[in-house]
């Protein structure tokens, strides 16, 4: 048979996926691949009812539908500062994975340079490749997470095309101060490059910290790409609702290559989603409330337990150190804690560009009782 495209050749199996499925194997506690477990709210899925029975099921404007663009944008402008056109500015995607592969379709050539800030959301390796471009990774140091500005600058001068940011970031939980963005707002501008985003966890940031959106400081409008999604702020990671924010001529790209790929994100689901881009602040602080609750939780229960943590700012990911239990290979480290603790997280090192191997994450976004009995089962860790 003809060979396969080797574009794939650089690209693995997606480890947080995996882990699903091995959590799945052992029947372990799932706390790998980030969702929840409980429904969303109730406006939204009597939203999803309505649909159902009075549409629409055909294929709406490849872009999102007027009434979700006008509302996204209405919701948008608030949070992020300044005014979003839902005509020029806005592309609606199938979840922010799209998003931001047809962020860096839209703006990179084959062989251009893009930042990627390590330890980083496993997707932007295969975002690079399958655009062409190649990462220049800047260490996020343990443990704080905090980049070397001078590491950062010199990046900079290798003239990348763009820098991605995730913010609040995962797998980490940092959430970036305004002065680092400032800095690499700076670096951005000097180096004309852009900076693409991906904020899905923007509405989970734990007190004191502030999310920013770095598309909001001075000179950065025209270049950001905001990429976003409705997953996390509604609790409806299997909807693939996403979107991107940005200037006419970008977004302009990014709708061909948006509509060449998927045509659009489903119909039905962009109406039903309406609900819940007309709640108001109430919504998002009581999210916030929900989810400080749940890393309290879950906090209190690894120190019970004796691990060692970086106390996430924001997202609901918690990165565990193991190094004192003497595992080399975290990928073999998880695979026992699913099987014999009953527990499931992702190794670490699928999240670092370096040879780090002492990190493994968990997720909190689970109901109470099942954060209760995943501390029981991770207590045990120490005795075995
Ligand atoms: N963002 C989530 C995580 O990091 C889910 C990833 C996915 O499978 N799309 O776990």
């Amino acid at each position: 048979m003809p060979e396969l495209s080797n574009r794939l050749d650089f690209i693995t199996e997606s480890v947080i996926r995996k882990m699903t499925r091995v959590a799945n194997k052992y029947g372990a506690i799932n706390l790998s691949q980030g969702f929840p477990d409980w429904d969303p709210p109730t406006e939204i899925t009597d939203a999803l009812k309505e649909a159902a029975i009075h549409g629409p099921h055909q294929y709406e404007i490849t872009w999102g539908s007027k009434e979700f663009r006008e509302k996204l944008a209405e919701k948008q402008s608030k949070y992020m500062g300044f005014k979003i056109n839902p005509e020029e500015n806005i592309v609606v995607t199938c979840g922010s994975t799209e998003a931001m592969m047809a962020a860096m379709m839209s703006v990179c050539n084959k062989g251009d340079k893009v930042i990627v800030f390590s330890p980083f959301y496993e997707n932007y390796g295969a975002d690079a490749v399958l655009s062409g471009a190649e990462p220049i990774y800047v260490p996020l140091l343990p443990p704080k997470f905090n980049f070397d500005k001078e590491v950062l600058r010199k990046a900079f001068e290798q003239k990348p095309k763009a820098l991605i940011l995730c913010n609040p970031s995962n797998p980490v939980g940092k959430v970036f101060t305004k002065e680092e963005l400032l800095y690499i707002s700076e670096l951005a501008i000097k180096y004309d490059a852009y900076v693409i985003t991906d904020e899905v966890y923007e509405h989970i940031v734990y007190k004191p910290y502030e999310h920013i959106y770095i598309a909001s400081l001075p000179g950065m409008l025209d270049r950001t790409i905001s990429c976003s999604s409705l997953s996390k702020t509604y609790s409806i990671t299997g909807w693939r609702l996403g979107y991107i924010i940005a200037d006419k001529k970008i977004i302009d790209n990014c709708k061909k290559v948006h509509d060449f790929l998927t045509v659009g994100a489903a119909a039905p689901l962009q109406k039903a989603a309406l609900a819940g881009l007309e709640f108001d602040e109430k919504y998002y602080d009581s999210l916030i409330e929900l989810y400080t609750h749940k890393k309290q939780l879950f906090l209190n229960g690894l120190d019970e337990a004796g691990l060692k943590y970086f106390e996430p700012q924001g997202a609901y990911y918690v990165l565990v150190d193991i190094s004192e239990f003497g595992e080399k290979d975290d990928c073999k480290f998880c695979e026992w804690l699913a099987k014999e603790i009953g527990v499931a997280a992702v190794p670490g090192s699928s999240f670092f560009k370096e040879d780090v191997n002492n990190y493994i994450r968990f997720h909190f976004a689970k109901k109470d009782e099942t954060l209760i009995e995943a501390i029981k089962r991770l207590k045990k860790l120490r005795r075995n």
